[in-house]
């Protein structure tokens, strides 16, 4: 079982005294489309990004929301959500099932939901995880004659030698991979008006593939979507690296030929701008979906705790992880096994599967002819 961490609140500048207002004021920026430097970072820092899971610190994202709902950003459940998730002082805390979030988000009670997802909704797709001993990208990185596998995503050794790096993003691009049922189904949960934001570890892009507005997403480990030169900054589409990286050379700045590099975070990198929005969506939402992923990432996997107590958490998963191993709330709700058949279950509970079906067809013959984000 891995170990749990709270986030590096270190990395986050505006915790040091008298940061609030910075912190709304960035968030205000990142949702009135406001101040972004070219590649779109926050002052953030991932210094614990990518599976370091050792960063101890006593204060943790609870701390940050209660600070919000205490002043500054009140929930308000619709009344049929305040009875049913019983808000009240004398909250009757009954074990939820699966069932019971379908007549929830049947019931027009959960109408907020927030989705984490991660690696595992990803491995359908053909993408392999990143750390899945055998299977995962790690372990077939060796060819590339690396240090150490981690270094593949390290800016350092990314200036001094980028050539792993495109080797790597050129064998991803090369799979040709596609949405898979479980895109699918976050998709129709966004067509029905129930997504309130989408937060996902992966970097294939294959979220916004499956139509998901990019208004929707908070790709917190950065995309390929957009590139920026590693000298002057300047952005560019991410789909103007792919000519070189196909022919296996380095794409380079057309301004000043410095390295292009795709919007992926790198160790020690700053996190996406949107990022920020979590201050605003966890507070607010009414369920919180998390799909196929270890929550060994910060500081992704602490957002798993930044809902309301009162608020149902349904974990589909292969493993029971994180905090509903060793932190359970009385509302969460694990459906544990293949995530894809999870998911389908729900759909099915939920009534959705013709409209499900009909859907991944209606968007299969789209992709086909779209332009690819990876
Ligand atoms: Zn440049």
């Amino acid at each position: 079982m891995a170990r749990w961490a709270r986030p590096a609140l270190s990395a986050f500048r505006p915790w040091r005294p008298a940061g609030w207002r910075s912190l709304f004021t960035e968030v205000g920026d990142v949702l009135g489309e406001g101040r972004q430097g070219p590649s779109g970072r926050t002052d953030m820092v991932a210094t614990s990004l990518w599976g370091v899971r050792t960063a101890p610190c006593a204060v943790g994202l609870a701390v940050l929301n209660s600070s919000i709902t205490g002043g500054r950003r009140p929930i308000s459940f619709s009344a049929s959500a305040s009875s049913i998730f019983g808000s009240g002082g004398n909250s009757k805390k009954e074990k939820l099932f699966l069932q019971d979030i379908v007549e929830l988000i049947q019931a027009r009670a959960c109408q907020r939901v927030v989705v984490m997802v991660g690696a595992g909704i990803s491995t359908p797709s053909g993408i392999p995880d990143f750390r899945s001993p055998g299977s995962g990208l790690y372990s077939n990185l060796q060819q590339y004659g690396l240090p150490y596998p981690e270094a593949i995503f390290e800016l350092a050794f990314f200036s001094h030698n980028p050539k792993p790096f495109f080797t790597l993003a050129k064998e991803l691009y090369l799979r040709s991979c596609r949405p898979n049922v479980i895109h699918y189904f976050l998709r129709l949960l966004h067509d029905k008006g129930l997504l309130l934001r989408l937060y996902t570890q992966n970097i294939d892009g294959l979220e916004r593939v499956s139509g998901i507005p990019a208004s929707k997403l908070v790709e917190a480990h950065g995309s390929f979507a957009s590139a920026t030169c590693t000298v002057c900054q300047r952005p560019s589409p991410g789909k103007d690296i792919w000519a070189d990286v196909t022919e296996d050379r380095i794409p380079r700045c057309p301004v000043c030929t410095g390295i292009v590099k795709p919007d992926v975070v790198f160790f020690g990198e700053a996190l996406p701008q949107r990022f920020l929005l979590h201050v605003l969506d966890f507070p607010m939402a009414d369920l919180l979906l998390i799909l196929g992923t270890s929550l060994e990432v910060e500081p992704f996997a602490s957002l798993s705790e930044a809902v309301q107590s009162s608020v149902p958490r349904l974990l589909i998963n292969r493993d029971l992880v994180g905090p509903f191993a060793w932190r359970p709330r009385s509302r969460d709700v694990v459906q544990l096994g293949d995530v894809v058949h999870g998911v389908e279950r729900l759909a099915e509970l939920l009534g959705w599967t013709q409209e499900l079906q009909d859907l991944i067809q209606q968007e299969t013959e789209k992709v086909q002819t779209a332009d690819r984000v990876l």
